[in-house]
């Protein structure tokens, strides 16, 4: 088996973290290439260093002295190099960085530092090869990330070895120069990393116990998924969980590489699979339950709407003309309703209105805010028949007033519509009726 493993911010916060990771990765020979991140928080209003590194390049951007930051930033590496006894040239990084700064400094460069430095004290402490990924992971002149020209150089390189560091969150372009992906792009690298080897699985390393059936601030403790496909979390991520970065998903599913969400912090727990498809049955009728606050409906009525060929695309239209895009657009056989970001669309409101009037010729336009919606999501939906009706009569119950319903035609998930004032009440409704009842 070939793993490449990832391991997050807060998993290398610190010696002691190191020590958790260290031992992680020496107990399974098959944990070949490790990409870490920078250094995360330590304790409850720590700073991560990436955001440290941030700072103190606006600082040297705007012409002012940066030695104070730089220099807290350094002890954040030394802690870690001192305690473990790692023999790092420390000063010697930070006499490049400080150059770098005091000359025409740019942002990537900056950030991506972090990473740098925590791949080379860890390299230090497993004994294995650094590979800088400036080397193998290669972005196009736009600044993209560029398949074509990464596939040109990483599995070639790193067929050559059995073991490597390979930091996170940045890569080069042509020209040599760093760029970084979008914030907590550690997980892209790791899953182009496991892409470009062919790894059998791909451990992406945090301080969770995996993806959980729903938000903890809403559910208290509440269950974790033990294997969720990539459509399911698709359609949580985009109601607000994440764990995994966004486009970390791509590379792997093309290969059908699965991901296993684990904690550093108790590595017995056996995480979340995130796989392609799978036969495994859900723990529960439904895989997690996911929902955002903020929404405004716009309901428009008109007399025999359902036969005014061209009506929906018209309304649609208004949104486009606006730079608005919608989330959900349930109709009826006279009115059709379109959600949108209620700050969003709050400073375009009244030129919607008036551009629905005079593209659709309505009865009735009416408004609402204070919305959110709720997404029940699961693969086993689909072969039991109630889901809906459980949902309902246990918002019913909960005394929940039901807005909108939204059954997608995948079966895979039901999008339930409510003011944002019943969204937590909501949320607990559902989950005690479906994985609370269950246990
Ligand atoms: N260190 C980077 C960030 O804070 C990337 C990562 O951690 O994945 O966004």
């Amino acid at each position: 088996m070939k793993k490449v493993v990832k391991f997050g911010g807060s998993s290398l916060a610190d010696a002691n973290q190191f020590k958790k990771v260290h031992d992680i990765i020496k107990s399974d020979k098959d944990r070949m290439y490790v990409v870490p991140s920078a250094p995360g928080k330590r304790f409850g209003g720590d700073t991560k260093v990436t955001d440290m590194l941030y700072a103190c390049y606006d600082i040297a951007a705007a012409g002012e002295d940066f030695t104070e930051q730089l220099a807290a930033i350094k002890k954040r590496y030394e802690e870690i190099a001192d305690t473990l006894g790692l023999k790092v040239d420390l000063d010697g990084e930070f006499k490049t960085i400080a150059e770098h700064l005091s000359g025409t400094p740019y942002v990537d460069y900056m950030a991506s530092r972090g990473e740098y430095l925590n791949g080379k004290l860890l390299s230090a402490y497993l004994g294995y090869e650094f590979i800088d990924p400036a080397e193998i992971i290669k972005f196009n002149e736009n600044g993209d990330f560029d398949q074509k020209a990464t596939d040109a150089v990483l599995p070639e390189r790193l067929s050559a070895v059995k073991n490597a560091v390979i930091p996170g969150f940045y890569g080069s372009k042509a020209d040599g120069s760093i760029k970084t992906f979008s914030r907590g792009g550690s997980d892209i690298t790791g899953s182009i990393i496991a892409r470009g080897v062919h790894a059998d699985l791909y451990e992406n390393w945090t301080d969770v116990d995996g993806f959980l059936v729903t938000d903890p601030r809403v559910v208290e403790n509440p269950a974790i998924i033990r294997t969720l496909t990539y459509r399911e979390m698709r359609e949580l991520s985009y109601m607000g969980a994440t764990v995994l970065h966004e486009d970390a998903v791509f590379p792997l599913r093309k290969e059908g590489i699965p991901v296993n969400v684990r904690n550093t912090n108790d590595p017995s727990a056996p995480g979340t699979m995130i796989v392609e498809s799978t036969c495994t049955k859900p723990d529960y009728v439904i895989t997690g339950i996911g929902g955002k606050k903020g929404f405004a409906s716009i309901t428009i009525e008109k007399d025999m709407m359902n036969s005014e060929i061209g009506f929906g695309r018209k309304v649609l239209q208004v949104f486009e003309d606006n730079g608005l895009s919608f989330e959900h657009t349930p109709s009826g056989i006279d009115t059709f309703t379109v959600y949108v970001n209620q700050n969003d669309f709050a400073p375009k409101e009244q030129s919607v209105i008036a551009g629905l009037h005079r593209l659709t010729n309505p009865d009735l336009i009416e408004l609402e805010s204070d919305l959110a919606l709720i997404a029940v999501v699961g693969r086993g939906m689909k072969r039991q028949r109630g889901t809906a009706g459980r949902i309902f009569s246990a918002l019913a119950h909960a005394r929940v007033n039901v807005k909108m319903i939204d059954q997608g035609s995948s079966e895979l998930n039901i999008i339930i519509g409510v003011e944002n004032a019943d969204f937590e009440k909501a949320i607990q409704a559902i989950y005690d009726i479906f994985v609370t009842a269950a246990v």
